[in-house]
């Protein structure tokens, strides 16, 4: 591994690379657009450029001031570790960097440690400080993150890391090698701990750092076009022999690719961070009392719509999407986007945090849209496997965290197409379905919409799971039905019918536990109305399954599932 500190930083408009910013004591020259600033106006800004949003980087002291709640900070100081384990000498001796570097920057080495508070949640920090031999990683650095994890864990809070570093220090050779695995061990132990961690990325992450502690959080966040990788830009270009696209590296092409969970201005990382510590913290033991249930589960008080009239409701282009519902439920929902495998962010997979009524909760399904360019930018709520695989990373984090699961379905299935047979389309939807089986949380989903086939029964294994009135769960479309079994797509309402695609057939079937009422008319003419009776719904449910432990949601979940289709009925 090679330390590799790139050239100064780019602006988030991919501006060509700038001088650093001239100093003085009143004006400074921004890095990315150069416009000339007036530094206590900069300053105040917390070093972003108002012109071309330019995120210039912090010393650890700045950093620690705009994040954390004001006087909450404490020192955390790790281990003693040895400084110059090779005594090595480059050009100078590595001793008198040190020091040099120590002199320069007022800290005994690249990451500084502390305890403190984000919105007044809990939180231990662990801050890189890019001065310092360029946030190299060594012995000492590795020793503060570990340092900072066990400090985590014996608090039992969250664990957030600044990351800002060229890679490994080569000066202390195997040893700073080597400091990737301890790292990685110790978030590994906050894992099985269950306690949320973070990293906040700025510019730039590079070679060992972003190998290992950087992106082994739960969570991963990037201020505007801080740049993160393996290699640096200019390794690989000398390496490829080729120029490199505009952008490369930048948290936002890393964002498009589902590598980071989201971008977001250094204004806004004290609200995001404190709802992401909001979302991890206990959960209230007393929770859900009042609403009452709107479920209905007997057959006979469904009003009976042909299924043909369904089917069209279920696609009303003006029922609550789930976008929609994350508003009118939620406080604090943070998105989290991504597989992190690289096959690029699938839209039409939304989940993140949020808290529901004072419950933390992990809410993910299908997003289609209410207008064409909302369809297009969704994929029409057709996932590819990449959605998947985000949808799963999620639910994991939501079993780590012990926190409940709603999953609001609503496509017409999984986006048939080459690139998602490459990339493993019917592996990605197994897997799914297999994760939810085993998910040790509450978990409840409602088709909000249309139940399309295997793309909705990957984010449908829960242990309660609802219709709208007008929803439909299908194993192929009608169309699809009709023009394989009648030979002709346009009997597609015959086969609706046969199929027994709506909530009286499914209901009867038990293939649905409830069906959630929709304003009269359907969920179109009150969307807002709509959304609160299926929200209504999921706090019931939640509120009932939270009473079990892990064991018993398993059990009783693979046991729902294990009845279908026997002619003894076997359910518990
Ligand atoms: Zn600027």
């Amino acid at each position: 591994m090679t330390s590799t500190v790139p050239a100064p930083v780019r602006g988030a408009t991919a501006a060509p690379a700038v001088p650093a910013p001239a100093a003085d004591a009143e004006w400074l020259a921004c890095g990315g657009c150069r416009v000339l600033l007036y530094r206590k106006r900069f300053d105040r800004l917390l070093g972003v450029c108002p012109e071309c949003g330019w995120h210039s980087r912090l010393t650890v002291d700045e950093r620690l001031r705009s994040l954390l709640d004001p006087d909450s900070v404490r020192p955390v100081t790790p281990a003693e570790s040895v400084h110059d384990p090779l005594g090595f000498t480059d050009l100078v001796d590595y001793p008198g960097r040190l020091s040099r570097a120590r002199e320069s920057t007022g800290l005994a080495d690249a990451v500084r440690v502390a305890r403190g508070r984000i919105q007044g949640h809990p939180v231990v920090v662990a801050v890189m400080d890019f001065r310092f031999l360029g946030g190299s990683l060594g012995v000492a650095a590795g020793e503060a993150v570990t340092a900072a994890a066990e400090a985590a864990l014996a608090d039992s809070c969250a664990l957030l890391i600044v990351t800002a570093s060229g890679g490994a220090r080569m000066q202390e050779g195997a040893l700073a090698l080597m400091q990737m695995a301890k790292t990685g061990n110790a978030l590994r132990a906050l894992d099985e701990a269950g306690l949320l961690t973070i990293t906040l990325v700025t510019d730039p992450t590079y070679g060992g750092v972003a190998a290992s502690f950087a992106t082994l959080t739960d969570v991963i966040i990037a201020e505007p076009g801080a740049r993160m990788g393996f290699a640096g830009p200019r390794v690989i270009a000398q390496t490829i022999r080729q120029e490199l696209p505009a952008g490369f590296q930048t948290a936002e092409f890393l964002l498009e690719r589902g590598l980071v969970d989201g971008v977001r201005a250094r204004g806004e990382l004290p609200w995001v961070l404190g709802q992401l510590l909001a979302a991890a913290a206990p959960a209230p033991a007393d929770w859900g009392g009042v609403v009452v249930d709107p479920v209905l589960r007997d057959p006979a008080a469904l009003v009976r719509r042909p299924p043909a009239e369904v089917v069209r409701l279920a696609r009303h282009l003006d029922r609550p999407t789930l976008a929609d519902h994350l508003t009118e439920w939620l406080d604090g929902f943070v998105e989290l986007r991504g597989a992190r495998d690289g096959a690029g962010d699938c839209r039409a997979v939304v989940g993140g945090l949020g808290v529901l009524d004072g419950l933390p909760v992990l809410v993910i399904g299908h997003q289609k849209g209410h207008s064409t360019e909302e369809l297009v930018r969704h994929s029409f709520g057709m996932p590819s496997p990449a959605g998947y695989r985000k949808a799963a990373r999620l639910m994991r984090l939501a079993a780590k965290l012990r926190v409940p699961i709603v999953t609001l379905v609503d496509t017409a299935g999984a986006h048939p197409g080459l690139a998602a047979e490459e990339q493993g389309q019917a592996v990605a939807i197994a897997e799914s379905i297999a994760l939810m089986g085993s998910l040790p949380v509450p978990v409840v989903t409602v088709i909000t919409g249309e139940g399309g086939s295997g793309g909705a029964l990957a984010l449908a294994v829960a242990d309660r799971v609802l219709l709208t009135e007008n929803g439909t769960y299908s194993v192929i479309s009608p169309e699809g039905c009709a023009a394989i079994l009648w030979r002709s797509p346009e009997r597609a309402d015959d086969a609706a019918a046969a199929l027994g695609v709506d909530a009286g057939s499914l209901l009867r079937l038990g293939v649905v536990d409830g069906v959630v009422p929709e304003p009269p008319g359907g969920a179109h003419l009150d969307p807002a109305r709509a959304s609160r009776l299926v929200r209504d719904a999921v706090v019931v449910a939640v509120r009932e399954l939270r009473t079990s432990d892990a064991p018993a949601l398993v059990a009783r979940r693979r046991a729902r599932f294990r009845r279908f289709g026997l002619t003894n009925d076997r359910r518990t």
